[in-house]
């Protein structure tokens, strides 16, 4: 029955004289989304709206999923479409509409046409009015309510005539892209990738890197990442994602320095080479799945010593958020069942009994020095193990 989609979107509706670039983006955005579904699509911008028309038979759960993952879209109308073949006939289509989509239809109604081409022999109001009595004449236990009408049933008289009523939600957000591109510290747990797809539904693109201590850290955990990175790309797009070793800094720094400082010195290293990486990859911040006090590295005390070794600002989206709410995010992203499988981590390997939660930062400055001797050539070293993998 429906063969359109009109295309809801809030925020970016606001944006002034770039609306357009916004638009512009979402658009892509869709074209790339439905790129994996049966059937054509003809995506287009008219008069300020953005339809999707399939031009064949389609998949219509599929589709409406899909359209659910773009960022941008705040609204999702299943729009039935049928050629202008004279009033009368078009009551009776509507007719037919009401009783398929609404098998109950002891509800209120209001009828809301717009009539988008001019030479249509009706005006808007008269379309309302005249409509409205047919549809009372069909459902008589249907009844008219303009100020909050349960169906809102839109009519728009443009080349073809648009009917529609329905809205599902979409995800909201801005369309990724518009908002430049940052690098994902993706781990295999369960924040990470929840702050990769709340930075992505600002507009963010995302690249990521993990890093994997083998053999302390099994394929199966890399793997695991993978799986990750690529539920993120159903709302992000392609990740490239970068593999680094990190087994010989991990176990320089375990030789050398307390250990109870291990957890905060690693992160301090992990951020150098993550932002080492998107300032070659043209990000332009780094993003992590921390949040205040969730662990030991992750006090007010230990961000400050993980925050200081980078320039580029490090957003945190989860920063506020307690377990439970980030696990319901995960749960409706669809990563929590990836990340609750049970392979190791390598920052759980190497962690000590007593981790410091109030790191002093002179003396992990202090206790870094004791890695000069080798640090800089292993750093080296891990950035040329990089290995791209690009997810999608
Ligand atoms: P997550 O669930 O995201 O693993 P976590 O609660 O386990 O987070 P930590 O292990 O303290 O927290 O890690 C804090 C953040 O550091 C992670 O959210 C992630 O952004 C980054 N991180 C940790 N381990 C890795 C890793 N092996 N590779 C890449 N990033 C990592
Ligand atoms: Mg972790």
């Amino acid at each position: 029955m429906f063969t359109s989609f009109l295309i809801k979107y809030a925020e970016i509706g606001i944006k002034g004289r770039n609306r357009y670039l916004f638009e512009d983006a979402l658009i892509h955005q869709i074209k790339f989304a439905l790129k994996k579904c049966e059937g054509t699509f003809l995506i287009h911008k008219t008069q300020g709206r953005i339809y999707v028309d399939a031009e064949t038979e389609f998949d219509y759960d599929e589709v409406v999923e899909r359209l659910q993952h773009v960022f941008g879209i705040s609204g999702i109308c299943p729009v039935v479409c049928v050629e202008d073949e004279g009033f009368e006939k078009l009551c009776d289509t509507v007719v037919a509409y009401l009783a398929e989509v609404y098998p109950d239809r002891n509800r209120t109604f209001k009828v809301q046409a717009r009539r988008a081409r001019k030479n249509y022999p009706k005006e808007s109001m008269e379309i309302n009015a005249d409509m409205g009595e047919a549809i009372l004449d069909a459902y008589p236990e249907m009844r008219v309510d303009v100020h909050q009408p349960d169906i809102l049933l839109n009519i728009e008289i443009r080349e073809k005539i648009y009917i529609y009523s329905e809205t599902i939600p979409g995800p909201g957000g801005m369309p990724v892209g518009t908002g430049g591109k940052a690098m994902l510290l993706l781990s295999g747990g369960i924040d990470s990738p929840v702050a990769g797809y709340m930075i992505a539904k600002r507009g963010v693109k995302i690249d990521a890197v993990y890093f994997h201590a083998p053999p302390y850290t099994s394929e199966r955990a890399r793997q695991k990442v993978v799986d990750l990175a690529r539920i993120v790309s159903g709302y992000a797009g392609p990740v490239y994602l970068h593999v680094i070793n990190f087994t010989d800094i991990q176990l320089y720094i375990h030789e050398k320095c307390p250990h109870e400082e291990l957890t905060i010195i690693m992160r301090r290293y992990m951020m150098r080479i993550a932002e080492h990486i998107a300032k070659e990859t043209e990000c332009l911040g780094l993003v992590t799945g921390e949040s205040i006090g969730q662990v030991a590295s992750q006090t007010m005390h230990s961000l400050i010593a993980t925050n200081e070794v980078c320039d580029l600002p490090v957003y945190r989206p989860l920063i506020g958020f307690d377990k439970q709410e980030i696990v319901e995010v995960s749960e409706k992203i669809g990563t929590y069942e990836t990340s609750i499988q049970p392979y190791e981590d390598c920052c759980t390997i190497f962690v000590a009994k007593h981790p410091v939660t109030k790191p002093n930062l002179n003396v992990i400055r202090r206790h870094e020095h004791y890695l000069d001797e080798k640090i800089e050539e292993l750093v080296k070293t891990a950035l040329e193990t990089d290995e791209v993998i690009i997810v999608e």
